[in-house]
């Protein structure tokens, strides 16, 4: 578990890469970069990040098959993703939110969206610990009652 305040962005392009470490550094975040989606995919998995941003057009895996491997790990899923993209077709924000994306916005990039946004995702020490607590507890009644309980708790 990463205990400062670290941002995952998987991004290929380098001068976006660059100037989100730039904006977020200068706010408190750390920021952990991956350029393609299996490596980003790896990461997540590895590190478990508190927030996710996440570029949709990335070599050898997309942001859209990075984000359903996310969502459908229960141990993962509850990681806030951020897709970022130029991809501004009709349909596209539905898409995005669709395949698990917490939240959407289209490059080029707004600094003032991009800090109100990881500002808005970024679970607050309190949220971490509720969540904790939330699985234990799930847990704890899952291993009472043979798992029929964990099953309707991650239905709701
Ligand atoms: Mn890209």
């Amino acid at each position: 578990m990463i205990e400062r305040k670290t941002v995952l962005y998987i991004e290929d392009n380098p001068h976006n890469r660059r100037l989100v470490r730039r904006t977020l550094e200068r706010r408190g975040y750390d920021i952990i970069e991956a350029v393609d989606g299996e490596s980003g995919l790896e990461m997540v998995r590895e590190l478990k990040p508190p927030l996710i941003l996440l570029d949709i057009g990335l070599p050898k895996m997309d942001g859209i098959e990075v984000v359903g491997h996310i969502k459908a790990d229960d141990d993962l899923r509850k990681i806030p993703v951020i897709a970022i993209t130029a991809s501004a077709m009709h349909g596209d924000r539905e898409r995005f939110l669709e395949a698990g994306c917490d939240d959407y916005m289209s490059k080029p990039i707004q600094v003032l969206e991009l800090i109100d946004k990881v500002n808005q995702y970024y679970p607050s020490a309190t949220n971490v610990y509720q969540q904790q607590k939330a699985r234990a507890e799930a847990d704890k009644a899952s291993a009472q009652s043979g798992g029929q309980l964990l099953a309707v708790a991650h239905s709701t």
